[in-house]
């Protein structure tokens, strides 16, 4: 329930919204290297900050000298984060302990946290989640970066300008994993609460509903606007197809899973309306935004990108990367600092057309797949693998584990966990909520068989996908060696 402090605090974040947006309008890009000078300057500040008020970083740099480029720190991974959490954040009021407890209720999502704070975590893809606290001068500049990079985005028009977008949509809709404390559903309720006017046009659906109930949803609705996960449009791209969603949008928003494009294509087709796409993560928000021209520009003053080789050797520009180190120059509450996030990316160098001197990248994220499993009353129905996730992760409390699809109706799941017992126990622990989700959906009963090895990096790419549908596992995952 909102007190009296929770006005004033949203208020108070509302003014610090304005302010960033005002500045950040106010000084334009002027070109690639004004913007990279200016991300530099910020990174030896957090640097410094990090030094001193963080115990974790203190130590963890305490070899390097203080005058030291960016390049020279060592890279951070989430787990060592994790490890050293009461170590990590320049408030010393926050701890595992406490967040853990504000965590554990569904009630407190988008809520505040020691009164000033929000919190989000993230998927635990190789084991524990990530717990990211946020304080009102991150939120501020993220909120900036979407209110301007679009509208700066060279000859951008009004079709990538995502609030120009929302302020001409009578309605908006957002399909999310809203049983989870996950970014863009605290991001969203904080929004919301900040700009009333927007929570009243706008309707959230769960993505854990069935497919047939968010068509029928949507149609009662009729958004303009549309935001959700590349999966989930994927396959409202195909029920628009086939007639049974019929919505008549002005845009859609894309995020939190890489689109590809081909898919990009088939969902624009599908609804006739363009997809404003964005680059961003749990460790850090909004880091590039899509333009006009296809193409997704850094926002390079506030996030610095290293493209990395598997040695963590920083590449250059046009080599594509096995990972990316993200410095994350807006949030110095737990400071990112050259953090592996996992995606392997691009960076470009060639001027965009659409005139925006930001450089561009091409992201190759995690690809995991959307499972059709048989159906009493369709064909098949579609699982998303962010489903899958959030039925784990939140309903379970169980993380880092690996589904494949071994036949029309089985699926083999590896879990986590140091020996065979523990992993047996996590599989015990995850079989009745997707049984119970399954039946949810109305599949027909679904075999769920334990694989006693921890979840595996496909031989081919080398990259861990949690969710591998038949004809991946036809093709890769079985030729895996085992790891243990
Ligand atoms: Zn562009």
């Amino acid at each position: 329930m909102q007190t009296p402090l929770d006005y004033m605090t949203d208020w108070a974040d509302g003014i610090r919204c304005w302010q960033a947006v005002y500045r950040l309008q106010s000084e334009p890009v002027v070109s690639a290297a004004s913007a990279r000078k200016k991300g530099f300057k910020r990174a030896s500040e957090l640097l410094a900050h990090s030094r001193q008020h963080s115990p974790f970083y203190a130590k963890y740099y305490s070899s390097i000298p203080t005058d030291s480029p960016l390049e020279a720190y060592p890279p951070v991974a989430r787990s060592t984060l994790m490890d050293h959490f009461d170590e990590w954040a320049t408030d010393r009021r926050i701890d595992k302990k406490s967040v853990n407890h504000f965590l554990s209720s569904t009630d407190t999502i988008g809520e505040r946290y020691l009164d000033n704070y929000l919190v989000w975590t993230s998927s635990g893809t190789c084991g524990e989640p990530g717990i990211y606290v946020q304080d009102k001068n991150a939120m501020s500049i993220y909120q900036s970066l979407i209110s301007v990079r679009y509208q700066q985005s060279g000859h951008a028009s009004a079709s990538t300008d995502p609030w120009h977008l929302v302020l001409n949509s009578d309605r908006m809709a957002m399909i999310a994993a809203l049983e989870g404390h996950f970014a863009g559903t605290v991001y969203w309720k904080w929004a919301a609460r900040l700009n009333p006017w927007l929570s009243s046009r706008t309707r959230t659906f769960s993505i854990l509903q069935p497919v047939a109930t968010l068509v029928e949803r949507l149609n009662d609705w009729q958004p303009g606007f549309m935001s959700s996960y590349p999966s989930m449009l994927a396959v409202l791209a195909n029920e628009q197809k086939s007639g049974r969603l019929k919505l008549s949008l002005n845009s859609l928003w894309s995020g939190g899973e890489q689109l590809g494009e081909q898919q990009k294509r088939k969902i624009e087709a599908a609804f006739g309306c363009n997809i404003v796409e964005d680059y961003g993560a749990s460790e850090a928000m909004n880091m590039a935004f899509g333009c006009d021209h296809g193409r997704l520009h850094i926002n390079t003053d506030w996030f610095i990108l290293e493209p990395v080789d598997e040695n963590r050797q920083v590449l250059p520009a046009g080599e594509k990367s096995a990972t990316t180190l993200v410095t994350n120059l807006a949030s110095r509450l737990q400071p990112i600092i050259r953090y592996d996030i996992g995606d392997s990316i691009t960076l470009h160098t060639d001027a965009c057309d659409c005139g925006n001197p930001l450089p561009t990248l091409s992201i190759e994220g995690r690809n995991d797949d959307t499972l059709w499993l048989p159906a009493n009353e369709a064909d098949h129905i579609p699982i998303l693998p962010l489903a899958l996730n959030t039925v784990i992760e939140e309903m379970a409390n169980e993380f880092g584990f690996q589904i494949n699809q071994i036949g029309a109706q089985e699926l083999s799941i590896r879990t986590q966990g140091d020996d065979i017992q523990s992993r047996r126990e996590a599989f015990d622990k995850i079989r009745a909520p997707l049984k119970q989700y399954f039946e949810s959906q109305g599949t027909l009963p679904v075999k769920l068989q334990h694989d006693p090895r921890p979840p595996q990096r496909n031989a081919v790419s080398g990259k861990l996908n949690q969710v591998n549908n038949r004809s991946r596992v036809d093709h890769h995952v079985s030729t895996c060696p085992a790891s243990e």
